[in-house]
């Protein structure tokens, strides 16, 4: 049951693996010096080689193979916008719904403007 401790199945390590990457990119400096934004891709390039789910791995190093698919990570908005089109790309792929990317910051970082997280 959810009550016991059992390793994460593919869902379970999705959401909260998404909850930590949209996080960090909340949590991302405005304007990066360019050590953190090389720092930030290889990151990104490595989480994409070690995520414990090997066909999730795959796929998602191939869409980054992709062209304008590489980690966009010069400022904060373009960090969590392209976390979003990442995320959107595995939605598409399982048939989720795709998430509007403008309002990234009030999911994952200010609160919904309404109000409603505080
Ligand atoms: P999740 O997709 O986990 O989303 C959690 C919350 O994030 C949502 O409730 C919503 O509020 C918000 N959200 C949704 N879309 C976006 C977005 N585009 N931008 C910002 N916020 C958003 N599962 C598989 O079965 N096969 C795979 O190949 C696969 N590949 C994955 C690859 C990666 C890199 C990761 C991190 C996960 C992968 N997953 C895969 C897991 C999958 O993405 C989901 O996490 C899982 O199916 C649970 O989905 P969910 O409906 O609970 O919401």
């Amino acid at each position: 049951s959810s009550l016991s401790t059992c390793p994460p199945d593919v869902d379970q390590l999705g959401r909260s693996t998404w909850t930590l990457l949209h996080s960090i990119t909340g949590a991302y400096p405005a304007s990066p010096s360019p050590t953190l934004q090389s720092e930030t891709s290889t990151f990104i390039r490595t989480f994409a080689k070690l995520y414990p789910c090997w066909v999730c791995a795959d796929d998602f190093q191939a869409w980054m193979r992709r062209p304008g698919n590489a980690p966009r990570v010069s400022s904060r908005d373009e960090f969590g916008r392209w976390m979003c089109d990442a995320h959107n790309a595995v939605n598409e792929k399982l048939g989720k719904e795709r998430f509007d990317c403008a309002r990234w910051e009030e999911r994952w970082r200010t609160g919904w403007r309404d109000g409603s997280c505080d």
